[in-house]
């Protein structure tokens, strides 16, 4: 996913860019959160700020569900970030690049996650990993 260094902050009386750079997680929770917006014009995609604690660093990413407009510079990025799932014969395969990036949007969605999300997610992913096995196996067989 292209990573994000600017959004609008929105309030009641004025709009003003926002740098990822300026940003602090304790700001963000106190004064910008649900209140940041993609900075592409025309699109009004609402977005989040997420610190990443091992990399040292925040970023923008899209709000949960939400989706970029057609024509913004983030909108295929997007895309691609939600298409982690693995093809019939991929299953042993090496990862490419774009399952690479979509394992990392993972791993920065888990950051952003309440308990109860991440449990969640845990729980469609072992729905996937029986789905996932079933198909090798019948592939296997169908050899
Ligand atoms: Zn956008």
């Amino acid at each position: 996913m292209a990573s994000v260094d600017e959004v609008i902050y929105r309030s009641d009386t004025n709009e003003v860019k926002v740098n990822v750079e300026s940003m602090s997680a304790k700001d963000y929770e106190e004064k910008y959160r649900e209140n940041l917006y993609c900075a592409f014009t025309g699109c009004e995609a609402k977005m989040s700020y997420v610190y990443d604690s091992k990399l040292n660093r925040g970023y923008f990413r899209n709000w949960r569900h939400e989706q970029h407009s057609a024509d913004c510079d983030y909108f295929t990025a997007n895309v691609k970030s939600k298409s982690g799932s693995y093809k019939e014969g991929e299953v042993f395969g090496i990862l490419t690049k774009k399952q690479k990036y979509a394992s990392l949007d993972r791993a920065f969605d888990l950051l952003s996650m309440t308990e109860e999300e991440k449990n969640e997610r845990r729980k469609e992913e072992k729905n996937q990993k029986k789905r996932k096995l079933s198909i090798l196996v019948r592939s296997l067989i169908q050899k």
